[in-house]
């Protein structure tokens, strides 16, 4: 069975903090220049291809991880399904099609990679593939677009099957195969694609890009790309496994507080070295008990810690929640402003354990 894919792929999403969408989260679409800055110049040249009709069938993007190849290739794919693209030719993230392409339900977007718990890809699977491709776009005029990876996960008699399609390319059809190690794959593979390479970025841009978009102090952004060789979309993967590990922390002392088994004034000195994550963390949980409070059923964000936000969520008054909750929504204001946070803190955590005592 084929994969249809799309969305996913774009690297580490942005799930891990309240208020931090990643590079493709959300309802809406980032454009290049926003979502992966360093790749502007790989997309301007396929942009340039396009609008003079010589975009190759077959484009091989090979790079170490994390550089964003396959987000690459989904925004190229975004961009030759969309029914409105802007100027620079990328897809416009609301039409009917970029929706689909969300919703990972595209007909026109085919996904190739080995299946669930095997590491190669399989012959029948590219014959498969191979057939799907031929079918006729969904839209007249327009074009199938697929992607394989890691394109090196094809075995000899795999890699065969392929490169007949690969040989007779077919009007409105691209294939972009995408690999970490170029090397491993045939050189009749490689011969018959546009290579693309991506190299690691220079890294004050990048850097600035983690600042900007991603709201990564600067100090732990370029610590983070030197753990990484330089590679972005690493870089902000690894963040988001600090933010989680953080999130984790964080609510362990916020239960703690709560439950009088943790000091107010030591965990406002912890957190109010952390800066202002830590109270994203206490508004979204908050903001999720609010929901609660009102209606055991409601959805919430912190989907994780329902059992436990739902339990504690019988006990509290809609009313004083809500009160608690803009109080913290003004000390995150006022963070950053010169104002004392460990002190704000120390205040916002001993009416957090007052609150829970009258519980
Ligand atoms: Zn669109």
């Amino acid at each position: 069975m084929l994969r249809h894919r799309c969305g996913t792929a774009a690297g580490p999403g942005g799930s891990g903090h309240p208020g931090r969408p990643g590079p493709f989260a959300g309802g809406g679409m980032k454009r290049i220049s926003e979502a992966l800055p360093w790749l502007e110049p790989h997309w301007r040249r396929l942009a340039q291809a396009r609008a003079r009709d010589r975009l190759p069938h077959a484009l091989l993007f090979e790079g170490p991880p994390g550089m964003g190849k396959r987000a690459l290739a989904h925004h190229l794919a975004r961009a030759l399904l969309c029914r409105r693209p802007s100027a620079n030719g990328e897809g416009c993230g609301t039409c009917p099609d970029c929706r689909r392409l969300y919703g990972e339900t595209h007909p026109d977007f085919l996904e190739l990679a080995p299946e669930a718990d095997r590491p190669a890809i399989r012959v029948d699977q590219v014959r498969d593939f191979c057939t799907r491709l031929g079918l006729s776009p969904s839209a007249a005029g327009g074009y199938r677009v697929a992607l394989i990876h890691p394109a090196e996960a094809m075995n000899r008699s795999a890699a065969n099957s392929l490169l007949k399609t690969l040989e007779e390319p077919m009007p409105g059809r691209v294939i972009v195969l995408v690999t970490e190690q170029p090397g491993a794959l045939l050189p009749t593979i490689r011969s018959r694609c546009q290579r693309l390479r991506f190299l690691p970025p220079e890294r004050a841009p990048v850097a600035a890009w983690l600042v900007r978009e991603q709201g990564i102090p600067r100090e732990v952004a370029e610590t983070l790309l030197a753990l990484t060789d330089g590679a972005p979309l690493a870089a902000l993967a690894l963040a988001e496994e600090a933010r989680l590990a953080e999130r984790e922390a964080v609510f362990t002392q916020w239960l703690g507080v709560a439950q009088g088994t943790a000091n107010p004034f030591t965990v406002a000195a912890a957190w109010a070295e952390q800066g202002t994550g830590p109270l994203r963390w206490v508004l979204s949980w908050l903001e999720d008990l609010v929901r609660l409070a009102m209606a055991p059923q409601a959805r919430i964000k912190n989907v994780d810690r329902r059992p436990i936000l739902g339990e504690m969520a019988r006990t509290l008054a809609p009313g004083a929640l809500l009160e608690l909750h803009g109080r913290w929504l003004e000390v995150l204001r006022l963070a950053g402003t010169g104002v004392n946070l460990q002190l704000l803190l120390e205040a916002l955590l001993m009416d957090w354990a007052a609150l829970r005592g009258k519980a």
